[in-house]
């Protein structure tokens, strides 16, 4: 492998940060199984043997949810209690039992033979949601079989937390078992932005890229490899330049990350606030500790992602514990933001051609008036609590603001009949993602307190570029004076109505947008926690004047060639050491 040429794979940058280590491989799948069959007098000892693995099973994953519990991780142990349910599943338990009397056989084969026949019920089945949940029994019964063999069923990776961890797809089980310092990174082949390995690397603060296509077959054990999980990229068998280049990178971020880290401490003194994007409660000790000024996007449709949807009481208690975390920080709370590539059961719509123009976010939010007034009186319920703002995603249309409003009003009333108390005044919000949302922004303007530009999406909808797809990856640019002139729209608007306009697309976590993003004026922009220090130290250094300047420049411009060049322009005269 060694005389191997370099490759670089490129997937989903699921988890901020770069790291060079040995690949450590982890092969939760190859187990070779046996018939085996057992004399009928001894199929009680057989029977007793999988009790035994199953019961090894429970402890090892106890033990996994209490260090979880210890280490505050709500998201793991909310999965590996559904793990441990499964090993008490009838279909599960009683019919590899049933197998192995009928059939006279092996545990294992009587496990392998069950576990087949529930796969074989997740068969067909696209859905994101369903994928994962058969993944999750598929890691649960090997657990049961490695236990069964005699195998560890636990990672075991080597000494010294530096192995970049790479697998097909890793369980909660697993990454949650890890803990902090086990490894230096991860990269799987599967996932996708809300599968449970790119959320707990985000909590756990473990670089990872997940999502890489040719991913096993291009990796071997302990070739070297370079995770970068800013750009979503790894290098395999990178060359000594390729190594050198990522550590003096990675040292270079690191050292400025730490000095940045002490800066965010002081006072904010930057021309617009910075704010942080989190999926999970857990986020918000990270949102604090980098500085942030408050959350400018809590994507609630994570909550939803796990077994079942956490009722109006759970949200209440979650969202205002986030609200009194961040003490007098406003918290933008969105409502549902579900389908496209996030699809929980709960809402699994009949499959679509187009996903990402289909029955999702708001929309699915109106096809479910129950479920979504649940969501509007938990919110207005822990209003009391901070300063709440309430954000609906992807309006495209005025009926969908209007009903969304409508609804609303419906939820206060509710609450106002049970006698339940929620704030005075709550600032009420819209994404502005769809081209259409852009066009009628002055109208909009006049029904919400503030806009939020979601860019992930208005990018892909102006572009009709798929956010998801790798190949067209090249067409995906911020800078591209289509979206600049839309977000100058939007501004624009959003001036003359006298409402505030925030970004929380990805791009406002790349440092070389932001004296764009300064000289067009927003009020707000927010990010991966993990990303502000550096936002902060770049807007300090820059001027308003200078910034507006290059903006009116880029208006100009009609050539996404022409905006980038007069970006790097401008980084290279006031931010030279902007390169690492
Ligand atoms: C966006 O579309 O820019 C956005 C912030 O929302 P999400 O990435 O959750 O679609
Ligand atoms: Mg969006």
């Amino acid at each position: 492998m060694s005389g191997a040429k370099p490759r670089v794979l490129r997937g989903i940058p699921a988890s901020p940060g770069i790291h060079v280590g040995a690949a450590f491989m982890v092969d939760r799948r190859r187990l070779k199984i046996r018939r085996r069959t057992v004399p009928r007098g001894r199929l009680d000892e057989e029977t007793a043997r999988f009790r035994a693995a199953l019961e090894t099973s429970v402890r090892q994953l106890e033990a996994i949810r209490a260090r979880s519990q210890q280490a505050g991780e709500r998201q793991p142990v909310a999965v590996l209690e559904a793990h441990l349910l499964m090993l008490r599943d009838e279909s599960l338990v009683q019919g590899t039992l049933d197998i192995i009397r009928r059939d006279a056989v092996n545990a294992e084969w009587a496990l392998g033979a069950t576990l087949a026949k529930v796969l074989r019920a997740f068969e067909d089945i696209q859905d994101e949601y369903f994928r994962e949940r058969r993944a999750d029994v598929e890691f649960v019964g090997e657990r049961v079989m490695r236990n069964l063999l005699g195998q560890a069923a636990d990672l075991r990776p080597p000494a010294g937390g530096h192995a970049v961890l790479v697998a097909h797809e890793l369980s909660p089980a697993d990454t949650a078992g890890l803990g902090r310092d086990a490894v230096g990174a991860l990269v799987t082949a599967a996932g996708s932005r809300t599968a449970h390995t790119a959320i707990v690397a985000r909590a756990l603060e473990l670089p990872a890229v997940v999502g890489v296509a040719g991913l096993l077959g291009a990796v071997g054990a302990g070739d070297r490899v370079i995770v970068d999980g800013y750009r979503g990229e790894i290098v395999v068998r990178p060359t000594r330049a390729m190594v050198r280049e990522a550590e003096e990178r990675a040292a270079c971020l690191r050292s400025r990350a730490l000095a940045l880290v002490d800066e965010a401490a002081g006072p904010a003194e930057t021309p617009m606030c910075l704010s942080a994007n989190i999926e999970l409660e857990e986020e918000v000790e990270a949102a604090l500790r980098y500085g942030a000024e408050g959350v400018g996007l809590f994507r609630t449709e994570f909550l939803f992602m796990g077994r079942g949807a956490p009722n109006e009481s759970q949200q209440h208690r979650l969202y205002e514990r986030i609200l009194k975390r961040l003490g007098d920080r406003p918290a933008t709370i969105r409502t549902l933001d579900m389908g496209g590539d996030k699809n929980p059961e709960l809402f699994r719509p009949a499959p679509e051609l187009n996903p990402a123009m289909g029955l999702r976010s708001i929309r699915l939010s109106l096809r479910h008036p129950g479920l979504f007034l649940a969501q509007l009186r938990a919110l207005l319920r822990a209003s009391t609590a901070g300063t709440l703002r309430i954000l609906f995603p992807l309006i495209a249309c005025p009926s969908e603001l209007e009903r969304a409003l409508e609804y609303l009003d419906q939820a206060r009333a509710q609450l106002r009949a049970r006698g339940q108390a929620m704030a005075g005044r709550i600032e009420v919000g819209m994404m502005v993602e769809v081209p259409s949302a852009v066009m009628l922004a002055d109208s909009f303007a006049r029904q919400v307190d503030f806009f939020s530009l979601g860019t992930n999406d208005l990018i892909q909808y102006a572009l009709a570029v798929d956010r998801h797809n790798e190949q067209l990856a090249y067409l995906n640019e911020p800078l591209h004076p289509a979206v600049l002139r839309m977000l100058d729209q939007v501004v624009r608007a959003a001036r003359q109505a006298g409402i505030r306009v925030a970004l929380c697309g990805e791009m406002a976590g790349e440092p070389q947008n932001l004296p764009v993003l300064l000289g067009l004026g927003l009020d707000e922009i927010s990010m991966t926690p993990a990303s502000l220090p550096l936002a902060r130290h770049v807007l300090r250094r820059l001027s308003p004047e200078a910034t507006q300047a290059l903006w009116r420049d880029l208006r100009m411009c009609t050539h996404p060639r022409e905006t980038e060049r007069l970006v790097k322009e401008f980084l290279a005269a006031h931010l030279p050491d902007l390169a690492c």
